[in-house]
């Protein structure tokens, strides 16, 4: 990563200064992973830091959430950062000196490093306090995996008091070499819903089905049809996703069981397809159970919404990026059908969600996400507060000198 002198000061050298310091914490977050709304250690650490930075430090948010203030000297507008704390329940496989110390708990999608950027980036802004104006809030929050510890953050106000104008989130990314930035321009990640479906006949012998009502045979069915959902009922130029990940009914080769159960995760990019697929799911399932003179009960739960950036905040992101790494280096990204519950802020305050990429062939830095072998290329770590310090000096028009 060849880099040029900019904004008047050596900010790489700025921030390279405190490269040490951002793998030290990475590495104590990393050893010590706790899963969603149990992150009692790692917001410590977090509100330890930011009380040192001379932040307004509340603790308490969503159980485990940290936020942190910093007020400029001059008014002026209000951006938030965010990153998520939690682990996953995973075994981890690296043998790095650094691997996780709890069994069955890993940092293995790199939320250890996002919080450490922000941290790299509240010790950053605190040490220039006379160029700070305007404020700027940092919004760390509890279970990212699943538990919504972002929706409840913003339900109990995270984006009031001071009204934030915009707010910035990102996620380090395998799939990109570290230096580089990944930039979606409105949709990022898709809304991801799930249901339980459950087929409710009457079992008996397996060999006089004629006295049965087989929840199997009606199963197979529903499969097949739900599947042609995708193919047949939505737009070729949008997107959607069913999977049923899980079937379960049955004890035995001789026996017909009662029931069937199935699961399933639904993944759409718009809200009109969103509800297209509930309807459909609905009315299918329906159908497959009246015609094989079964009982159903379906449980269809909204997960996170769709993830959508403000395009002109995109912009800002892809332009103040550029403007450190040229803007080559900057890539504009297909969505994921993937889900992130930074779409929750992104609901009610412009902003935008960007890539980091944190990959390293030669260091074999090449694994995907929840893989037990996921690691980070620690240089993810200054270049993430670069970016930070960067899209903040931007969006505020600090011009840091
Ligand atoms: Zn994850
Ligand atoms: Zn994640």
């Amino acid at each position: 990563m060849e880099r040029e002198k900019v904004m008047g000061f050596f900010l790489q050298e700025k921030i390279q200064e405190m490269k040490d310091w951002l793998v030290e914490i990475r590495r104590a977050i990393h050893m010590h992973p706790e899963l969603g709304f149990e992150e009692i250690e790692t917001a410590k650490l977090i509100s330890a830091w930011l009380e040192r930075f001379g932040l307004q430090v509340k603790k308490g948010w969503a159980k485990t959430g940290v936020v942190g203030l910093l007020e400029g000297k001059k008014p002026g507008k209000t951006v938030a950062l965010r990153a998520d704390m939690d682990a996953l329940p995973l075994e981890e496989a690296n043998s790095a000196p650094y691997a996780s110390k709890l069994p069955g708990k890993m940092h293995a999608c790199g939320h250890d490093a996002h919080v450490t950027i922000l941290l790299g980036v509240a010790r950053f802004f605190s040490s220039i306090p006379d160029q700070m104006q305007g404020n700027i809030k940092w919004i760390f929050q509890p279970a990212e995996e699943g538990g919504g510890g972002g929706r409840i953050m913003v339900e109990e106000g995270v984006l009031e008091n001071p009204k934030v104008d915009a707010v910035f989130g990102t996620h380090v990314f395998p799939f990109l070499p570290t230096g580089k930035v990944g930039i979606y321009e409105r949709e990022g990640l898709a809304a991801t819903d799930r249901f339980t479906i459950h087929l409710i006949g009457q079992g008996g012998h397996a060999a006089s089905p004629h006295v049965t009502r087989d929840p199997i045979l009606a199963a197979g069915h529903l499969i097949t049809q739900i599947h042609a959902i995708v193919s047949r009922n939505i737009n070729p130029l949008d997107s959607a996703v069913i999977t049923i990940g899980k079937v379960s009914g049955g004890t035995a080769f001789n026996i017909i069981p009662d029931k069937v159960e199935m699961l399933g995760t639904v993944r759409s990019l718009t809200p009109q397809v969103r509800e297209e697929l509930k309807l459909r799911i609905e009315k299918i399932t329906e159908g497959i159970a009246r015609s094989f003179g079964i009982d159903y009960r379906l449980d269809y739960r909204y997960g996170y919404p769709v993830l959508v950036n403000d395009p002109e905040m995109s912009r800002l992101v892809a332009l103040a990026c550029g403007q450190g790494i040229g803007k080559e280096n900057v890539e504009v990204l297909k969505p994921s059908m993937g889900g992130e519950d930074f779409a929750y802020y992104l609901e009610k305050c412009p902003g935008a969600f960007f890539r980091l990429g944190c990959r390293n062939e030669e260091k074999g830095i090449i694994h995907p996400y929840h893989s037990s072998l996921f690691d980070i290329d620690e240089r993810v770590l200054p270049f993430g507060v670069e970016m930070f310090v960067r899209i903040i000096d931007q969006y505020m028009g600090l011009n840091l000198h």
